[in-house]
């Protein structure tokens, strides 16, 4: 399949920031400069925004995502959200896996697997992390991580639900810490992914999923790595903050 019939999505990553008001008022800015966006375009945003985000986008072409999910109902799991819950307000993305779970809050791929499970049958579509250590790079260890996860997190996901999962090629040593893979090395690995989904499943069936990038992605360093055939949009952390430099990414993607 080619690149142009994969739909292109930017997902703003906002991690633990903004206040209700403030994710209110920066949707506000965001909405008008991304009406036009020939992709789809969602903020993630911490979980007491939500319904403000919800209302805020309300009519909009912005949708939204949580940054996490509980795979349990519900029951004794201080501090979680089940995806009954987000569904229930009208999320629609989840983020899981995020390099940030699994370094500071012990995500592991088992987690993430149970989680990817829970949101996909409550109808919530996963933007599923995977990424490989400095280290790991260093080490010349890339593939085997990347294959590893991607195993493991969609673990008894069946090909129908693929259809409703995006991949984020997350290279952890670049995220938030201003160094982008090149765009080669974005495409390299993002067509590794879609390598392993083809042995998985199959070739169609990978070819129809998107594989975002993320890592320090902006509004300079966009067009170059989103022009990339397996590279299918991007997972913006810092850079999805400030309402011109996501704008800028959205257009980059609507190319
Ligand atoms: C992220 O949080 O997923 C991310 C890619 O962050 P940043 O763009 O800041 O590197």
């Amino acid at each position: 399949m080619d690149k142009a019939k994969r739909k292109a999505i930017i997902a703003g990553n906002w991690k633990m920031n903004k206040t209700p008001k403030e994710a209110t008022a920066l949707l506000n800015e965001i909405k008008p400069l991304v009406a036009d966006a020939d992709c789809e375009v969602i903020a993630c945003v911490p979980y007491v925004d939500l319904a403000a985000a919800i209302e805020a986008t309300a009519g909009s072409n912005v949708k939204i995502g949580a940054e996490n999910c509980h795979w349990a109902a519900s029951g004794a799991f201080t501090g979680e959200i089940s995806t009954g819950m987000l569904k229930e307000i009208g999320v629609e993305y989840v983020v899981l896996g995020h390099s940030e779970r699994r370094q500071y809050f012990g995500e592991t791929d088992e987690t993430v697997n149970k989680r990817t499970k829970a949101a996909l049958a409550a109808g919530l579509k996963p933007i599923v992390c995977v990424g490989e250590l400095l280290w790991e790079r260093e080490c010349n260890i890339t593939e085997e991580v990347i294959a590893r996860q991607i195993k493991l997190d969609l673990w008894d996901v069946t090909e129908d639900e693929l259809q409703n999962v995006v991949i984020a090629y997350e290279p952890v040593w670049a995220i938030g810490t201003g160094k982008t893979a090149t765009a080669e090395q974005a495409e390299e690995v993002c067509a590794f992914i879609r390598a392993q989904l083809a042995k998985l499943y199959n070739q169609e069936a990978a070819d129809a999923v998107t594989i975002q990038y993320g890592g320090s992605m902006n509004d300079a360093n966009a067009d170059e790595l989103l022009s990339k055939v397996n590279v299918d949009g991007g997972l913006i952390g810092g850079a999805s903050l400030v309402a011109e430099k996501f704008a800028a990414i959205v257009k980059a993607a609507s190319k």
